[in-house]
């Protein structure tokens, strides 16, 4: 425990004080003194999350609490702010802070296997080291904490609640009944927060998302035999971005930006691994292996991939409310857990990946259900597969010593793999180099 959690209960007041300072300093820093070794897309994916949480820690009463799958097109035709659990939580959690409102939220009755997301939430909110938005919307996606937490906070605070929710399986009729609520989300949204919805611009940034997405898509295979620079927590910020902020023009930005620096990347003959689930980006031993090694990198992982369309849309963003219940339906997070492993197939083989991580986080019933189909199916596809437990956000719940020694002899037997496929590889290359140069003499054989 640190000072500041000794705060929680009796001066919410001065952790707030502290942990808005520490992200408002995080952000100016990295704003002026960029990293040298990112990637410009990296750069800007650090700065629009930093941005993106901060300024709705800042501004409560323009902010939307939500769940990381909900579409956002509408609270940013709004001018509002969505904030979600997944991104309070790591930004507590990066300030080393968690620890405190885990406990404060199991001292109030949280269960301690609930997700660890939702208890650092539950925990900053019930202390009311944050404000509580005066609306709070989340959707059936994905997960048991997503429908509990947002019912929970709406009562405690009574502040008004939308839950939108989504059939397993996409057809017109589902995609009609989804599109519905969203409609009617906006309309109480208009309501609660006194502003008008301007439908041409909701359509613009919907339009704005496909494309986001589309480019998304494309840049998988742009990824195969270069070196992407990328890191856990990384990764976790371009998740961020592409669930909160798709549809406005930097998150767009951000996608042109990634394909130009993949198109312009060094080359990488390492390991790559695809990711799936919440990357625990504090884990000093997982760090050492994956973050920015150049050996084996983290290439993709499906936090970033659940909302885009391998085949295209059936609708477009001239019906706005249309497309967003259809991406919201078809994300590989809902419905069942065989969608989550046939997405993580499709983008191990566009991106020639050479196996894949299930990370099962604390608390997290969905990866744990499907950790292992995600094995057998991804195996049988030719993609060797780890199951590894840990906590995505208490560090203290996680110290990854065990972990990475798992990791570590699972990267090897990749490695080891790779090796042999390359050297036959080389010798049928040589073989059919030697045949042609043969065939070339007239000779039978030269070798
Ligand atoms: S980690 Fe799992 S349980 Fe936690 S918010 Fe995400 S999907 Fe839900």
């Amino acid at each position: 425990m640190n000072a500041l959690d000794y705060c929680i209960p009796t001066r919410p007041d001065i952790t707030h004080y502290w942990l808005i300072k520490a992200f408002q300093v995080k952000r100016a820093w990295t704003r002026a003194f960029p990293d040298k070794w990112m990637h410009p897309s990296a750069l800007l994916a650090q700065n629009l999350a930093l941005d993106t949480v901060t300024s709705a820690l800042e501004d409560p009463e323009n902010s939307v609490f939500t769940s990381i799958f909900m579409p956002n097109e509408i609270f940013h035709s709004l001018g509002l702010k969505p904030l979600i659990a997944e991104a309070v939580a790591d930004f507590i959690a990066g300030a080393h802070a968690e620890l405190g409102f885990t406990i404060y939220a199991e001292d109030q009755g949280v269960p301690q296997t609930y997700c660890s997301f939702h208890k650092v939430l539950l925990g900053a909110t019930m202390a009311e080291v944050f404000g509580v938005s005066p609306l709070i919307a989340n959707c059936s996606v994905a997960c048991d904490a997503n429908n509990i937490t947002f019912r929970m906070l709406a009562n405690r605070f009574g502040v008004e609640h939308v839950y939108i929710d989504v059939p397993g399986e996409y057809d017109e009729e589902g995609c009609f009944y989804v599109a519905e609520q969203l409609r009617e989300m906006a309309e109480a949204a208009q309501d609660i927060y006194h502003r008008p919805l301007d439908e041409k611009v909701l359509k613009e940034k919907v339009a704005r998302s496909q494309r986001t997405l589309d480019n998304l898509t494309r840049s998988l295979r742009l990824r195969v035999g270069r070196y992407i620079k990328n890191n856990m927590g990384l990764e976790m910020q371009h998740g961020l971005c592409f669930h909160t902020l798709l549809g406005e023009p930097e998150c767009e930005r951000l996608s042109r930006l990634m394909i130009r620096d993949y198109l312009n990347a060094e080359p990488f003959d390492g390991v790559n691994v695809v990711w799936s689930s919440t990357t625990p980006f504090f884990c000093i031993p997982l760090q050492r292996l994956l973050d920015v090694n150049t050996d084996q990198q983290l290439i993709a992982s499906d936090m970033c991939f659940d909302q885009v369309s391998f085949t295209g849309w059936n609708h477009t963003a001239d019906e706005p409310y249309l497309a967003m219940a259809e991406r919201l339906i078809r994300d590989s997070y809902n419905g069942p857990g065989i969608r989550r492993v046939d997405r993580m197939a499709e983008i191990c083989e566009r991106a020639q990946a050479d196996g894949a991580v299930c990370f099962c986080h604390w608390g997290c019933k969905e990866t744990m259900g499907v950790s292992q189909l995600m094995v057998r199916e991804l195996e049988s596809a030719g993609y060797p597969t780890i199951v590894i437990d840990g906590d995505g956000c208490d560090r203290g719940n996680f110290p990854g010593g065990q972990a990475a020694t798992r990791l570590g002899a699972f990267l090897e037997m990749l490695h080891a793999k790779k090796d042999a496929r390359d050297a036959e590889a080389f010798e049928q290359e040589l073989e059919e180099a030697l045949e042609g140069v043969a065939d070339e003499m007239g000779t039978g054989d030269v070798r």
